[in-house]
């Protein structure tokens, strides 16, 4: 059979020392570290036997931004910025669920990203119990940097997270304070959706969430490692 319309591009994002990444899916965390949860006026889990269960949402994948260049997006006076961890997946799941332990070895590498966010949307969304697509799944709402192959890495628990923003720190954590932790996502995950080669994860974002005006510049890195730069238009 003959498609009817032309195929639409697959969104692809760089890797450091060459070639491409084929995005499938971009899963999202949310309150995936307690400062930020305290700062939305959501209660931290005191302990890991408190987690309960982490909080996922979903962008579509063609709202990847590789270029830095973000439009300023309809339908909101209160875009927010929230910097993040980006996992990217290089293998499909087997069937069933994922052992904790047998997570890592279904990451390809790392990214640092945002998830851009319409937060007077999210905000009503909250108050009515309504979905947050609106809020969360909109063009152009996730810039993401060069993904880095995990060999390259090493550990991350004592990497840094950080976002400026016009030359100002915004936010910043280290990432031994997320909650869930990357192998502890998957598993979760994996308990809800097949997870494939080519998805994506954004780990959730710490404490210091704030608006972005036309005009900002965004420089997010983990340590000096990985950086990404973002101008909202
Ligand atoms: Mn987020």
């Amino acid at each position: 059979m003959t498609d009817v319309i032309p195929t639409p591009p697959v969104p692809r994002v760089p890797v450091r020392g060459g070639g491409t990444f084929p995005v499938r899916r971009i899963y999202c965390v949310g309150r995936n570290f307690a400062d930020h949860a305290r700062e939305m006026g959501a209660t931290a889990p005191a302990s890991k036997a408190e987690r309960g269960t982490p909080v996922f949402f979903m962008k579509p994948a063609d709202a990847i931004v590789v270029d830095g260049d973000v439009a300023y997006p309809p339908g909101t006076q209160d875009l927010h910025h929230e910097v993040e961890l980006v996992v990217a997946l290089g293998q499909d799941a087997a069937a069933g669920e994922l052992a904790v332990d047998d997570a890592q070895a279904l990451v390809f590498g790392y990214a640092v990203g945002l998830d851009l966010t319409r937060r007077d949307l999210q905000a009503a969304a909250k108050a009515k119990g309504l979905p947050w697509d609106i809020a969360k799944g909109f063009d152009q709402s996730a810039p993401v940097s060069e993904l880095v192959p995990a060999a390259e890495l090493g550990a991350l628990a004592p990497r840094t997270l950080s976002l400026d923003v016009n030359g100002q720190r915004r936010q910043q954590s280290a990432l031994d304070q997320l909650i869930w932790d990357v192998p502890e996502i998957l598993h979760e995950l994996s308990k809800l959706y097949a997870l494939r080669a080519g998805d994506l994860v954004f780990m959730g974002t710490p404490a210091g969430v704030a608006a972005l005006q036309p005009g900002d510049e965004c420089v997010a890195r983990l340590d000096d490692v990985i950086e990404l730069r973002c101008r909202i238009r």
